[in-house]
């Protein structure tokens, strides 16, 4: 079995042109959405990240405001920006890229955004509306892996999937959306005692770790289901995932390749949260 692709980048394609669609509509309306991004330091790879985000505003017609602010910010200014751009009217989504320098409590930061800003799902209120199955921001990161696998039809009905990882971010709040989806899950992690042994029995698996090879074509079950979640860089210093890719992609049925699977789905759906928070001004 050779693996179709899950292509992330023409999935984003397709879902932009709708947000973009819809955004034109509502400035029709008289709003046009806007999203806010604070970036505090120079962390090279968040210059990049914010950058795209910043891109994909203007893509698609949205808003953008970003802030940079040097590392030496203290939290109380931070705080401060957060609640200004709390009631901000022309800003329907507020994020900041974390990592936060290590003087800021970025738990804190977080909290501070209002719940019908939070665009990246990260405040507790949105991580709660998830797990109760009450509306709410979902993080965009398994919320894209969710619309990969609605891409492609597949129902999760009383299927396994496996989850490796349990950050905040990523594994915890991917594994409660495949739930409500009424797949049974498993959620592996680094204390997992054999880790092969349950991504056998899986009919789709989530890669989410930070290391390459976590998943190996040998810990596949013929004609899974296989997402890959994790940004790595192999020795030759290119961009891939957790998932030996050349060998799980003749066992597999779906796979998502690194670059261009997972990582452009994110962004296109910050936007769409970005632009639904908007949207929610009409109603
Ligand atoms: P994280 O917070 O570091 O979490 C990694 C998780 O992997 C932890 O739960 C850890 O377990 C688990 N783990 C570590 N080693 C393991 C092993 N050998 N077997 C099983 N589980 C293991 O990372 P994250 O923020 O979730 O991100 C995960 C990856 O996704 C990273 O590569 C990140 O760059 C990438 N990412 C990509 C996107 C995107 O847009 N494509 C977005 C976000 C993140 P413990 O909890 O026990 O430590």
């Amino acid at each position: 079995m050779t693996a179709q692709l899950i292509d992330g980048n023409a999935l984003s394609r397709q879902l932009r042109a709708d947000v973009s669609a819809r955004v034109t509509a509502l400035k029709a309306k008289g709003i046009t959405p806007g999203l806010a991004v604070i970036l505090v330091g120079d962390n090279p790879a968040s210059q990049v990240y914010v950058r795209n985000k910043v891109k994909a505003c203007e893509d698609t017609g949205m808003h953008s405001l970003l802030e940079r602010w040097p590392a030496s910010l203290s939290e109380a200014e931070l705080l401060a920006r957060v609640a200004a751009l709390n009631s901000d009217a022309s800003i329907h989504g507020i994020l900041v890229q974390l990592p936060l320098p290590a003087h800021i409590n970025a738990q804190k930061v977080i909290e501070a955004i209002a719940p019908s800003k939070d665009v990246d799902g990260f405040h507790m209120a949105s991580a709660g509306a998830l797990m109760t199955g009450m509306p709410g921001f979902w993080p965009c990161t398994p919320y894209g892996c969710m619309k990969m696998l609605e891409s492609i039809g597949y129902d999760l009905k009383g299927k396994h999937a496996v989850v490796i990882g349990r950050s905040n971010i990523v594994g915890k709040p991917m594994a409660l959306m495949l739930l409500q989806q009424n797949a049974t899950v498993t959620i592996c992690h680094s204390a997992t005692q054999d880790l092969k042994a349950l991504t056998l029995q899986a009919d789709v698996i989530v890669a989410a770790v930070g290391k390459r090879n976590v998943v190996t074509a040998d810990m596949v079950k013929p004609g899974a289901v296989v997402l890959d979640v994790g940004m790595n860089r192999n020795e030759e210093g290119k961009l891939c995932g957790d998932v030996d890719f050349d060998g799980v992609k003749a066992v597999a049925s779906w796979i998502t390749p690194v670059p261009g699977g997972v990582g452009p789905m994110t962004i296109t759906m910050l936007m769409v949260n970005t632009l639904e928070s908007a949207e929610s001004q009409l109603s």
